[in-house]
């Protein structure tokens, strides 16, 4: 191992390189080297060396980094130059379309209906129910935005305003308002009509939305594979919204859909 390799750090570089972070860093490391040098020219020179040298080896020198420069790049306004603007579908968390039903009264409903089995290993899908979720998942793959949001109105037990706004859905209804991504919706109206069609009371159905996310082995948005994998951008993802810029979710591994979020214990 290199003396380079000890001081990689690939959770912030490479693909995974938060380009404000970067750019903040990369000027405070001139600025500092700059001023040092007006002091005295070789340690000015030294500064920028070795401080590039790190951000380009750990993405970023200045401790806190993450939590300050996709802010400070936003407050001046720069934040389009990286891809990272606020309505930036990426970087927005999906909400969920919430329920007032008892989770224990959910999943037993549920088990009834034969959408889910209780097996010695776990809970899973019925191979039944995982056909008719799936194929309902592909046919609203190829919906167009406008399409989804009808499609989204018509499923849920409530009166809904529903609009393709920031690449997802924004829903209001009487009790609530929340914005799905797109790939979040598409599963969740799969799993309204696969749920309904069993004779289970909608908002029963409403309540399954989130927890039916956990058993998607199918991209809802491109039919690509997803598994388990963290979210390690620091500003893009869910930052913000979240203490720990890297948390679990279930992602695509095609598009980079983000499926499922584990809560945090
Ligand atoms: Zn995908």
């Amino acid at each position: 191992m290199s003396v380079f390799d000890a001081l990689r750090r690939p959770e912030h570089t490479g693909e995974n390189r938060c380009l404000p972070c970067t750019a903040v860093n990369a000027v405070l490391v001139v600025l500092v080297g700059l001023a040092l040098g007006v002091l005295w020219p070789p340690i000015g020179a030294v500064v920028i060396a070795v401080g590039t040298l790190l951000v380009y080896l750990r993405g970023y020198v200045v401790p806190g980094t993450p939590s300050f420069a996709p802010k400070l790049v936003s407050a001046v306004g720069l934040d389009g130059i990286f891809g990272h603007r606020e309505d930036d579908a990426a970087a927005r968390q999906s909400d969920s379309l919430d329920a007032n039903v008892d989770p224990d009264v959910m999943l037993s409903t549920l088990l009834n209906a034969g959408v889910l089995v209780e097996e010695p290993d776990g809970l899973f899908l019925t191979d039944e129910a995982r056909e008719e979720w799936e194929s309902a998942m592909a046919t609203l793959r190829t919906a167009s935005d406008e399409e989804l949001a009808d499609a989204v109105a018509s499923a849920v037990p409530f009166e809904a305003t529903v609009t393709p706004d920031f690449g997802g859905l924004a829903i209001e209804g009487p009790a609530m308002s929340v914005w799905l991504s797109r790939p979040q919706a598409i599963a969740d109206v799969a799993t309204l009509d696969t749920v309904v069609e069993r004779d289970v009371d909608p908002m029963v159905a409403l309540a399954a939305t989130e927890p039916m996310r956990m058993f998607t082995e199918v991209c809802p948005e491109c039919g690509g594979v997803v598994e388990e994998t963290t979210t390690r951008n620091c500003c893009g993802g869910t930052a913000g919204l979240h203490d720990s810029p890297e948390h679990e979710i279930l992602g695509c591994v095609d598009c980079g859909a983000v499926v499922y979020e584990f809560r945090e214990e």
